[in-house]
């Protein structure tokens, strides 16, 4: 039997087109963060623009704050310290992190820095690129963060030739 090309070819484009929508739809899926940025931060413990969706909350049981932090271009973190620790898991982009009288560190999505109790340090996005991280509150029986002064706009442009090249590449913590 001769099959039919005249109806079979087009229900074969229609297939294959079908198939294609499908693996675009997946790619864009894909390229979605996981979790939703939440709400903009209004706080004057930070600069510039801050979104935090706050994931998972302490309780009696479980001793850990949650929450998933998107620090546009140029935004950061006052300097601060946690009572009980915290560990950040950078999920998207390129950011900074800096511990008092050390260099800062460029950090890069895939990267986790455990911040130790009491330690002074400060998390932000580079000047050109966005930076999101999943802050995780430790041991919040003992207290969470102590907010202190800003890095305020003069310290961090001093800052913009060493990450714009790159120089101090995060390896571990
Ligand atoms: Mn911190």
């Amino acid at each position: 039997m001769k099959l039919n090309t005249k109806y079979i070819l087009p229900l074969v484009i229609i297939s294959i087109t079908a198939c294609n929508n499908q693996k675009m739809e997946s790619t864009k899926q894909q390229n979605q963060p996981v979790f939703p940025k939440g709400e903009k931060v209004i706080s004057e413990n930070f600069t510039g623009n801050v979104w935090l969706n706050y994931l998972s909350e302490t309780d009696t049981i479980h001793n850990v704050n949650i929450g998933s932090v998107t620090f546009e271009p140029g935004a950061r973190t006052n300097w601060h310290y946690h009572k009980g620790g915290q560990i950040l898991l950078v999920t998207e982009g390129k950011g900074l992190y800096q511990e008092k009288g050390k260099p800062i560190e460029i950090i890069n999505k895939g990267d986790v820095m455990k911040c130790q109790p009491n330690v002074e340090h400060w998390h932000g996005a580079t000047s050109t690129e966005a930076m999101t991280h999943i802050a995780i509150g430790t041991n919040t029986n003992i207290g969470g963060a102590i907010w202190l002064q800003p890095i305020t706009d003069k310290e961090y442009d001093k800052l913009k030739p060493i990450f714009q090249l790159n120089y101090f590449k995060y390896t571990s913590h």
